[in-house]
């Protein structure tokens, strides 16, 4: 048996958003990968063993793909949304440095649609112009490097999609973004709040930037912030495709 590692993303939520590639994918792994909640959305059946781990564990989790695909194993790692955005691809690819012995495995990465995509469609077209995508989780870099690319992003009026914006070990963190972001001027802005998307419980609420609150996010939640030519039409918000 030829191993093979193969670093899939599953999309928001929607069985509908899975790629086929990533479906075939599934089909012919005989193991699976992820966080617990990423591994729920895989079905079960025989043959197939599922390794479920912890949020933070990544780097083990990635150690333990390769050691599985080196045995000549089908292994699939899974992320939500996209593989690559904030998510499993860079740490197989951190574990792999530090592992010459597996340099020579079989791997691939099969793309997702991530979940900036998913809300910017549900609420229209506000990623239409330049944007930029930001982790507000401090766990893997210092809040002051938050804090600088918040006021650049607005200073450079991009559209800002924040992922991980708040979380129970970090209530604070998205307040004082919110925070940031007022004071450098984004008040008018409009801010959408795109939360479980594609999921039963999805929600969208759209508002001026300096009336939202920062209850109104948790770790399902991507905001979204949009650049200041950014306007509703109907129930819809774009951003233009001109800025003078
Ligand atoms: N790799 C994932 C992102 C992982 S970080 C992707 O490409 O989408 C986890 C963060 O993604 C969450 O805190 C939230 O901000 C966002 N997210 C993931 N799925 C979501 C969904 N269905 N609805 C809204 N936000 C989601």
């Amino acid at each position: 048996m030829t191993g093979m590692l193969t670093i899939a993303g599953l999309g928001p939520g929607d069985e509908a958003l899975v790629t086929p590639e990533v479906s075939a994918a599934l089909a012919d792994a005989t193991d699976i990968v992820g966080y617990a909640p990423y591994i729920a959305r895989v079905a079960a059946r025989d043959g197939l063993i599922l390794h479920a781990s912890d949020n933070r564990q990544e780097l083990q989790r990635a150690v333990e793909a390769m050691r599985l695909a080196a045995q000549g194993r089908r292994v699939v790692v899974v992320s939500s949304g996209d593989p690559g955005v904030f998510a499993m691809a860079s740490a197989v690819f951190e574990a792999l440095e530090a592992s010459p012995q597996w340099q020579g495995l079989a791997i691939r990465v099969l793309p997702g649609v991530t979940a900036m995509l998913a809300a910017a469609a549900r609420a229209g077209a506000p990623l239409g112009h330049d944007f930029c995508a930001i982790n507000l989780s401090d766990n893997l870099k210092p809040w002051p490097v938050i804090e600088r690319r918040l006021r650049l992003a607005a200073e450079a009026d991009f559209a800002i999609a924040l992922y991980n914006p708040r979380s129970a070990s970090r209530p604070e963190g998205f307040a004082r973004a919110l925070d940031v972001l007022k004071q450098a001027g984004c008040g008018d802005r409009i801010a959408i709040f795109a939360h479980a998307v594609t999921t039963a419980e999805e929600r969208i609420d759209a508002l001026p930037l300096q009336d939202a609150r920062p209850e109104m996010a948790d770790m399902r939640t991507l905001v979204i912030v949009c650049n200041s030519t950014t306007r509703r039409c109907g129930r819809w918000i774009y951003a233009p495709r001109r800025v003078s």
